[in-house]
């Protein structure tokens, strides 16, 4: 049996201010830079075997502040960046939704937009991910949530982007990073422990 037959681990990260510098509704390739940490840090995960799936709500363009299709260039420069620190993107979702939108077609409450897990649920399909073993990095409690909500266990980056602090289920992080960097080696020990001390009845 090839190794591929396995369902993969994966680390689902959020877009903007975490895995890029936030410029919000930016849609200008040019003006994408990763975030402090994010070369290393995902080039540590890369190396271990972790897929790396990127999950971002664009609401900008239900407010008709761009057309999906900017998203395209915003895509490539992203997997651009990343091919030049040696790190390939497994996949790449968006949101376009949000129900207070004024684009017609896009303004209804979906099942994509991050708190929900959906976007998670679909890579996890059609790329062939173990949800149970796969992490969420994010920079806001939504994240941290829609990756509970899959199923995933989560890394809060606190970068300060998080400014309501809601509680409730499956809004509390399992753990919490500076950057992404730190996020990676939290996630590295966090499994690399539980390989070596599996739960009882957790399956080979
Ligand atoms: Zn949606």
């Amino acid at each position: 049996m090839n190794r591929l037959d396995k369902p993969g681990r994966a680390v689902f990260l959020d877009k903007d201010g975490t895995l890029i510098v936030d410029i919000p509704y930016n849609v200008d390739p040019a003006s994408i830079t990763l975030a402090p940490g994010a070369p290393e840090g995902l080039a540590r995960l890369h190396k271990a075997g972790y897929r790396l799936v990127v999950i971002s709500n664009q609401s900008g363009v239900a407010r008709g502040r761009f057309a999906a299709e900017a998203l395209v260039p915003v895509e490539s420069r992203l997997r651009e960046l990343l091919a030049e620190v040696g790190v390939p993107l497994a996949g790449f979702y968006f949101c376009p939704h949000h129900p207070e939108g004024s684009v017609p077609e896009y303004a209804t409450t979906c099942d994509c937009r991050k708190p929900k897990p959906g976007m998670l649920i679909l890579a996890a399909e059609e790329l062939g991910i173990d949800l149970s073993r796969s992490w969420f990095i994010g920079d806001i409690l939504n994240d941290v949530e829609a990756g509970h909500r899959a199923g995933c266990r989560s890394v809060l980056l606190d970068v300060g982007n998080e400014t309501e602090w809601v509680a409730g289920p499956d809004r509390t992080p399992d753990f919490t990073a500076s950057d992404l960097l730190q996020a990676a080696n939290l996630i590295l020990q966090a499994d690399a422990s539980l390989a070596s001390n599996p739960p009882t009845g957790a399956r080979a």
